[in-house]
């Protein structure tokens, strides 16, 4: 690894002079990128196990992708949503499609929007079934994200993104993640939505307990809540099916979100609703300036008609096992984790014991041995590769980690 040239160096001292200081970047200027690979404009290549965070799925440097932006781009930029685009329609036309649930969508330009308008479509469908404002709670479960608007926010079910922001927006309750018996203890008449992710991201990758997700639909069911699946992060193939809700038969969603991988890099978001809330928002109950952006669409038509294909699932399921079987090798070595989970290529690793708190390091470690890993929260790795991503790709970039926790262990 080359030393930050000085370009690097005056770049870094400008960013950490003109940021807030909401973020915390890694001390190199990436430049660009092909497939899994990234270069830092110094000339190091890493190999990319995060893709942003599950964002570039399709890899880097998409040439498919390429192609439909700058078509796009040379055709129109932007119009609103006061008229009709084609790429936004055909997308939508799309999701449904995929779906096999959803009847509508609306578009956002993020997660956190496509939850906030999750979020404000349980309450006016709730509102509209007559229910006073005390009988909308939306219940979410600890270790849960959804996002960091003030509403989205109050729905990620952990402390930490609360403090200082106080007063938060009334009418949430938590419950306890994969907690069968206490979620049916809360579910009740007053509940108007149920939130979750089918495998918990930022919350250390823990996905729902078998069963668990078709318990809490039929416990929504009954009450006349809505399932709402948050699927940022772990849809889109992530988990090898193009939902998650798909790798467990029976689930029937009444509104599930997307972003993230959704653009391949561009953003993007959406809200896919069902039959039981294809009418709940009418002319005037939400919008967008952004929302359903004909570049983004564009991009996201090619990604969407990508992830269907079974080359593709393949991959994510080969590149997944192979990943697993590095990281179990590094294991039976070093006993360097606790736990090693997830599905498809969203894969998590818990530290051992001795090691907790330690991700942030450890992440550091991978960077500067050439491969980008990400953390969840404090004691576990986190890998989110390129869907896209090459046997050999994997298995470079698993050859680096394994230097870099080698390196680690000798410190
Ligand atoms: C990233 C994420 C969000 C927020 O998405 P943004 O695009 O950052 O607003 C919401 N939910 C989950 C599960 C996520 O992983």
């Amino acid at each position: 690894m080359k030393k930050p040239s000085a370009k690097t160096k005056s770049l870094i001292a400008k960013g950490r002079k003109y940021y807030t200081h909401a973020y915390k970047p890694r001390e190199m200027i990436l430049a660009r990128g092909v497939g899994a690979m990234v270069w830092d404009v110094d000339g190091n290549d890493y190999i990319d196990l995060g893709a942003g965070i599950a964002v570039t799925g399709l890899g880097h440097h998409n040439k498919d992708l390429l192609n439909a932006l700058t078509a796009q781009a040379k055709k129109l930029w932007h119009t609103s949503n006061i008229f009709f685009t084609e790429p936004p329609i055909l997308l939508a036309e799309e999701l449904v499609k995929a779906s096999r649930f959803a009847k509508r969508v609306f578009f956002t330009n993020s997660g956190t929007e496509a939850n906030e308008a999750a979020i404000k479509l349980a309450r006016k469908y709730a509102a509209d079934n007559g229910r006073p404002p005390e009988r909308r709670e939306i219940i979410s479960f600890t270790g849960s994200f959804h996002g960091r608007t003030l509403a989205a926010v109050t729905a990620t079910a952990q402390p930490k993104y609360h403090l200082g922001f106080e007063p938060l927006p009334p009418g949430f309750r938590y419950c306890k993640f994969n907690d069968f018996d206490a979620i049916a203890k809360m579910v009740n008449e007053n509940t108007c939505a149920v939130m979750l992710e089918v495998v918990q991201g930022e919350g250390g990758i823990v996905p729902a307990a078998a069963g668990f997700v078709k318990h809490v639909q039929e416990l929504c069911r009954k009450h006349d809540a809505l399932l709402i699946l948050d699927e940022i992060q772990c849809g889109m193939g992530r988990c090898g099916k193009l939902f998650a809700y798909m790798v467990e038969s029976g689930v029937t969603p009444d509104v599930v979100t997307l972003a993230k991988s959704l653009g391949g890099g561009i953003p993007i978001g959406a809200m896919l609703v069902g039959s039981k809330v294809e009418n709940t928002f009418q002319f005037g109950s939400h919008g967008s300036t952004f929302g359903g952006n004909p570049l983004a669409c564009a991009v996201a038509r090619v990604v969407l008609k990508k992830l269907q294909t079974p080359a593709l699932q393949k991959n994510i399921r080969e590149r997944g096992k192979q990943l697993v079987s590095a990281l179990t090798a590094i294991n039976k070595q070093h006993k360097f984790f606790a736990e090693i989970r997830g599905r498809g290529l969203m894969i998590g690793a818990e530290l051992a014991e001795r090691y907790k708190g330690k991700a942030g390091d450890i992440t550091d470690c991978a960077r500067s041995h050439g491969v980008l890993i990400l953390q969840a929260g404090p004691n576990v790795l986190r890998f989110l590769p390129p869907l896209t991503i090459t046997e050999k790709e994997m298995k470079e970039g698993t050859a680096r980690l394994v230097r870099a926790i080698k390196a680690y262990l000798s410190k």
